[in-house]
């Protein structure tokens, strides 16, 4: 049987920070996760937005680490080689009532310790997008973009190559009390642990129940999202989302992704179906809608693809009122940290919610630090990313590079060989996806995807009917036709 002296359950962006961060101790740390990669859950599913901090209640934990998180994300993103622009962005209003919401936020944005947010008039906004729709907006320079995929993967990575072991595919059942610690039993067996860090996302409550902690009455707002072509994205330099509301909640709004798409949405509807990501037409024509009221240059011809994510909030059954993030650690149920609705924004929280959760750990072990620890990960380098003198050294270097694999994306054989062999074992179409971009272009995958699973097959020598799409059981081929 295995055993640990931590094991985090959830490979989301918030598991995978806690792992990153007890990672800097001498302990031995596992991370269960039900599929087959990090980042399936709602990591995968988000915008992407460093946020800045101005809608959250100030004193909450949430307006303390969004700030937190914001501030120090450019050491962060050198440290793990992500790709991160701290774009700003414009909250934009048509009339006097956005002006009062607005104006509102700014104020708690100040309190909270967002630095540099200045009204702007029509003619500023021109200055910086002309693209962006509404009459006046408020300009927060420290808000940026970055990829919620790849910033997961590399806190896997780095915990990884600090020594924490991540184990796929072992969904949490149930979990028993022992006199020093807890028995975890999974879907692949038994895991005895002395700390148990729930960072179980959507289902963090019944995590939490299992742990002796309350079942915290959880709603999910579910979200939609078209994403459009990157001839869309070179008309669009900053994020623009529409005036909040009183709650200082955001209707759908349009955002420049990393690498040069826009994401218009997410709007926001209440499910009660824990992974329901299918995406309907009524809400796309709303997005098509509410979009054009944000990004002026939005058309049709942009759409390339789809989905949906749904934000866990816990509230109050009484007030109907939603909660903070839950974070606690209750000497009744001994050696655990609960995490519990960890919703946005969580991308943007997730470390210094982590510190936070290994502290408390550090507070009652006083493990000594881990002497091997180093803070930095390299990624994969992209070809279409080099320069012209680059790409030349790079084939000359290895002739890898000079096959295109991707066409869309020009991703080369030696990036997807990379991704292949990753540090964490992933070996889904999606894990090579999310690592190297291939196919996430205008064909999504028509082209590559055959050459890809093909890649897979000889590089880990397994059969065709062996490979998966993305989820246990996700097999892609019964055979060979010939
Ligand atoms: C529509 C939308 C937009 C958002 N936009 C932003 C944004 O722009 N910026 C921002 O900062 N935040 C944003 N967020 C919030 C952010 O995406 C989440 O807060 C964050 O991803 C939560 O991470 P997590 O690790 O807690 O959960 P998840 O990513 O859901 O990970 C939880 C993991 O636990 C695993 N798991 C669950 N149960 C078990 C079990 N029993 N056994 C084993 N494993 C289990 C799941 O498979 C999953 O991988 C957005 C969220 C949504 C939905």
């Amino acid at each position: 049987m295995e055993s640990y002296d931590v094991t985090i359950i959830g490979a989301g962006v918030v598991g995978c920070a806690v792992a990153r961060e007890a990672s800097r101790l001498s302990l031995r740390i596992a991370v269960l996760e039900k599929e087959l990669d990090v980042a399936c859950g709602n990591s995968s599913r988000n915008t992407g937005m460093l946020h800045a901090g101005f809608t959250y209640a100030p004193g909450s934990l949430k307006a303390a680490c969004a700030v937190e998180g914001n501030q120090e994300f450019d050491q962060v993103a050198e440290e793990l080689d992500v790709p991160f622009k701290r774009t700003g962005k414009l909250v934009v209003g048509f009339d006097e009532k956005d002006e009062a919401n607005i104006l509102k936020f700014k104020r708690i944005g100040e309190i909270n310790g967002v630095k540099g947010m200045e009204m702007i008039d029509r003619k500023q906004m021109d200055a910086i997008d002309p693209n962006a729709g509404g009459s006046f907006a408020m300009y927060v320079p420290s808000s940026g973009i970055l990829d919620p995929m790849q910033y997961t993967i590399a806190l896997a990575e780095n915990a990884c190559k600090n020594g924490v072991s991540f184990r796929f595919g072992h969904r949490v059942e149930r979990i028993d009390r022992l006199e020093d610690g807890w028995m975890i039993h999974t879907s692949q067996g038994d895991v005895r642990t002395k700390w148990v860090i729930n960072c179980a996302g959507m289902y963090a409550s019944q995590i939490s129940a299992m742990l002796g902690y309350p079942d915290y009455p959880v709603r999910g707002f579910k979200g939609e999202y078209y994403v459009l072509d990157k001839k869309a994205g070179r008309n669009m330099p900053i994020p623009i989302y529409p005036a909040p509301n009183e709650k200082g909640g955001f209707a759908t709004h349009a955002t420049p992704t990393i690498d040069g798409n826009v994401l218009i949405g997410p709007d926001s509807y209440l499910t009660d179906d824990f992974e329901d990501y299918k995406v309907t037409k009524e809400h796309m024509d709303g997005l098509y809608r509410d979009g054009l009221k944000m990004f002026k240059e939005m058309k049709r011809e942009y759409f390339i693809r789809n989905f949906a994510g749904i934000r866990w909030k816990i509230y109050d059954p009484a007030t109907g009122e939603n909660k903070d993030f839950v974070l606690e650690s209750d000497d009744a149920n001994p050696f655990t940290v609960n995490l519990v609705g960890i919703e946005s924004p969580g991308i943007t929280c997730a470390l210094p919610l982590a510190r936070r959760a290994v502290a408390i750990l550090r507070e009652k072990e006083q493990p000594a630090p881990n002497p091997d620890f180093n803070p930095r990960r390299e990624g994969i380098r992209r070809f279409s990313e080099m320069s012209l003198a680059e790409k030349e050294a790079a084939v000359a270097a290895d002739p890898n590079y000079g096959e295109i694999i991707c066409r869309c994306e020009t991703v080369t054989r030696a990036e997807i060989l990379k991704a292949i062999h990753n540090p964490l074992g992933v070996h889904t179409v999606t894990g090579i996806k999310n690592r190297t971009r291939a196919t996430m272009g205008r064909c999504q995958g028509g082209y590559c995807e055959t050459r890809i699973t093909q890649m897979i097959e000889e590089e880990l020598g397994i059969l065709e009917t062996e490979v998966r799409y993305s989820k246990a059981g996700s097999y892609m081929f019964t055979g060979k036709v010939r």
